[in-house]
This record gives structure tokens, sequence and C-alpha cells, in this order.
């Protein structure tokens, strides 16, 4: 195989090559151009060759060709799609360590390797960064994000609702692990007639997780309070009507951060509600926490009092999902799990009948071999870059990036309300509401409905700025969720009401 040989340093290519230690932030329109789509389309090979293009033409290919048709949601401070994120200078020089020396980190060998002890180092940063207590939450494993961390979550309750229906019909066989004896015959033991998922608008990763684990996507309801200005708020007495009469055994789902709104669905109060009626029901607490669960970075301080309640409480679930290629500002693909019940995992995602993957014993806090306990067996180390961002930032770093992306939805939210082309969502009573209420997302339409009609693809024409298009009460809407750790409020800010205002005058 051919050497890596110097690349030419002419031209924007050398920026490229650069850009794998620090990339700058996109000039101009942060969606590629027609033309460097279409360049990269027809660049792309019909057949494998026969012979290899060698390294230094591929690398040409790759910067020149492949590279310029990529977006800049990830690396520009004005991408406002979904809930993006970006990657911090330390993250994104662990993750070159990570591709260059390659570690598989699946069985936790201490005479082998260092990296299960940093990964589960990483865990206790996390848990740390969350106000989270190591004692308890110290327990479960990164993974490719939350959807990933979603499905464990729900694969877990799985286990610990059908094996308390099993107790509780007084049998005392070990028949009760689904990942032993199979969903069909454990809840033939069990007695229960299905599983199903109560929640309030939750992220569609949780039906996905519901319909590969065998709950069905029409077994995740929504027990909402039939208030439209709150409609993620449980309704708590069809709540405990549902868990009282069901014959499924159930998980209850938190959204700990909605996505279309940024909203809470809880309080500290309500989570300690919905932990008494899942003790009493013997049902599992789960709470989808992708980029809430980061609002309790915040201390708790009058100007984010609300978003900081909508997190308290969430420590009396039995596991907790989130991402880390979100708001930590790591490289995809990036989540974690949380789970307090320290035998659950390994109940599913054991690999049975396998010495060799068995890892030795040694004092002090176990670290579990991260094969055992989610659903790869070989693994990248993903937790590198999430360890060289919390020691770089630490928790004062993560504190002032939040706080300057909340600041900003707030402006924005702010402005958009006084504006008289445009509407807020949920609408709401009061200004103060609304900013108290803002985490980093901003919900909006314009009044006018030709103006409202494709009005995200107009903003986003601009090249200046990219929002995402969803749709609120049945009414096109436009959604800015604010994610980079770039943020920088009076800059941003003052470009995105240049737009906003802009796309008014041409209605
Ligand atoms: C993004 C998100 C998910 C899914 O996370 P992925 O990282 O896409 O797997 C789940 N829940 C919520 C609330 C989210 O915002």
């Amino acid at each position: 195989m051919e050497q890596p040989t110097k690349l030419d340093s002419t031209g924007n290519r050398e920026t490229r090559l650069a850009t794998l230690k620090y990339i700058e932030p996109p000039v101009g329109s942060i969606l590629p151009s027609t033309a460097n789509l279409t360049k990269a389309r027809s660049s792309l090979p019909e057949k494998l060759p026969d012979n290899g293009l060698g390294l230094s033409s591929t690398q040409n290919h790759i910067l020149d060709d492949i590279v310029p048709a990529f977006n800049g949601g990830s690396i520009s401070p004005n991408y406002y799609g979904f809930v993006t994120g970006g990657v911090t200078p330390a993250a994104l020089f662990a993750d070159n360590v990570v591709s260059a020396y390659d570690q598989n980190i699946q069985v936790h060998l201490e005479n082998h390797s260092i990296v299960t002890d940093v990964e589960f180092s990483a865990l206790g940063l996390l848990v740390d960064l969350f106000r989270l207590d190591r004692s308890t939450w110290q327990n479960g494993t990164f993974t490719t994000g939350a959807s990933a961390s979603n499905l464990l979550g729900l694969a877990c309750g799985r286990e610990f609702v059908l094996r308390a229906a099993v107790k509780r019909k007084g049998i005392s066989i070990d028949a009760e692990s689904v990942g032993e004896y199979g969903l069909f015959e454990t809840m033939q033991v069990a007695g229960v007639s299905g599983l199903q998922v109560l929640s309030t608008l939750p992220h569609s990763s949780l039906a996905k997780a519901a319909g590969i684990l065998g709950f069905g996507r029409k077994n995740v309801k929504n027990i909402c309070l039939e208030d439209p200005n709150n409609p993620l708020r449980f309704n708590m007495q069809k709540l405990e009507a549902e868990l009282a009469s069901s014959d499924k055994a159930t998980i209850v789902a938190v959204s700990c951060g909605e996505v279309n709104t940024g909203h809470f669905a809880t309080c500290a109060d309500d989570m300690r509600y919905l932990r008494e009626l899942c003790d009493k029901y013997s049902a599992w607490l789960h709470v989808d926490g992708a980029f809430g669960i980061f609002s309790r970075i915040l201390d708790d301080s009058l100007e984010f009092s609300y978003v900081h309640q909508g997190c308290e409480g969430i420590d009396l679930a039995d596991s907790i999902a989130g991402d880390a290629h979100k708001l930590l500002n790591v490289p995809y693909d990036c989540g974690f799990f949380f789970c307090r019940h320290p035998d659950e995992a390994s109940r599913v995602f054991q690999n049975a009948n396998a010495a060799y993957l068995t890892a030795g014993t040694r004092e002090g806090p176990s670290i579990p071999s991260p094969l055992n306990i989610g659903i790869e067996n070989s693994r990248r180390f993903r937790a590198l870059p999430v360890y060289a961002s919390l020691l770089s930032y630490g928790r004062i770093g993560y504190k002032d990036m939040l706080q300057r992306q909340i600041r900003l939805a707030r402006m924005i939210a702010g402005w958009l309300f006084d504006h008289p082309e445009y509407i807020t969502l949920p609408e709401m009573g009061s200004k103060g509401a609304l900013l108290d209420r803002t985490y980093i997302i901003v919900l909006f339409s314009a009044k006018d409905e030709k103006l409202n009609q494709g009005l995200a693809g107009r903003i986003n024409e601009s090249g200046k700025m990219f929002v995402s298009g969803t749709s609120w009460d049945g009414r096109p809407a436009c959604r800015i969720a604010i994610s980079n750790w770039r943020v920088d409020e009076a800059r941003d800010f003052a470009l995105v009401a240049g737009v906003l205002d802009g796309v008014t005058t041409g209605k």
C-alpha cells in the first residue's frame, strides 16, 4: 500500500486538511451549492476499481469533490435545524486520536488497555456534570445516540416489569428473563397481555424502540393533559387509571425536553408523583433527556429557574437517555445511558457461552465489560471525545456555553413576540412567560397565510441561517434550535433578526 504523501499546499485543500484540527465556520452558504452537489454526485465511482486509485488521488477526490458538498450543519453557529450541536476543538482532537489508534472497547481487561477505565471515568464525569449521584448513576454505557439509549431504557424496563409481574403471580422460576426465555414465554408466565409505554409527546425514537422490542408502536400512548397551552404535562388521573386497569406491563416515559418546543413535561413534584405511581403499579420510569438533561448544568438562578425545574427530580427515574452529539458538542455518533439498576442491562445484553469474553475481576469499583450491557460487541472509543471535552471546559465552560444558547433563544423569542408579522408557539399570554419557558428552541410561524406557506424555505434560501420546517396546530411552523458551542448572542441575534425581517418584506 502506498504511504501517505504530503499534499500540495495550494488553495483550499490545505485549509481543508487543516480542518482536521480546527474547522472554521463556513463563509457564504450553510448548505452546499447545487453545483458542488452535482459535481460530487458525478464524481462517485460506478464500480469498484480493480486497481486502487492510490491514497493521494483518493485524498484529492475526497477533499476536492466530496467535502465541498457537505453541509455546514455542525460547523456553522447559524445552523438551527434539528438539534445538531457542533464539535469542540478538544472533542475534535480526541476523535482524531480515536481513529488513529482504533481501540476496540468491548471487554474490560485491565492488563490489556486503559480504554475501559477511561470510558468508565467519562461516564462518571457526565454524571457529575448533571449533578447526579455517582453511587447510583455511574452505571450505564455510551451508545450511538439517544435513540439507542431509549432502546436500552425500554429493554431494561421490559425485563424489570415482566419480572415484577412474574413475582406478583407468586411464581419463583427463573423464566422471568426476557433475555433468556424470550418475550412470549415470559409474558405467558407473567400473565400479562402486552407491554405499553405511557408518555406525553414522546420523541419518535421511543415508538421505534417499542417496535423493535415487541411492545408495538401502537402501544406508545399519549396521556396528556387536555390543555392546549401545555399538552406536555401528564394527566395524572388518567395515568393512574390506566396503570390500575391495564393488564399490560407499563413503562412510563418522560419527555425531558420535547423536540418541537424544547419544553419540559415535568417538574420535581410531578417526578415524585410519577415515582410513587410506578412503585405502586410496578412500572418502570424512563426519562428521555436527549438535550433536556443539560439544563441540570445551570444553577438555580432566577433567570433560568423555570427550565431548571423542568429537570428536577429526574434522579427518581429508573433509567435516563441522553445525547452527547447534541449539546455536549462532541462528534457523531455519541449518546449515553444511565440506569440505577446495575444488573438489568446484562440480563438483556449478555453474550452467552463466550467464556473468552469474560473480564478479570479486580478490587475497587468494578468496571463492566461494555459488550455485555449494550447493543454492540465491538465498539468505537466514542467516550474519549466526551472525556476530552469535559476535562477541557469543565462544568463552568459548559454552563457558559448553555447560558449563551438560552440567552440567544430568548432574545429571538422576545423579538418575535413583539414582531407584527410573527407569532411564537405555543401561543402564550405574556412575553415574560414565553421567555421563562424558552430553553434552546424557538418555535414560530408567520401570521399571514401567504407568508407562512414555504416560510422555512425562504429563510433557508438566504443561505445565512437554516431553520427546520415543522407544523403546529395544523399550520406550517419554523423551528430554531440553538445547540452549537460557537454561539455568540449579539452577533447571531443581529443575523437572525436581519434574515427574518428580510423575508417579511418579500411576501
Ligand atoms: C434527538 C433526540 C432523540 C434521538 O436521538 P439520536 O441522537 O437521533 O439517536 C431522542 N429523543 C429526543 C428528545 C431527541 O431530541
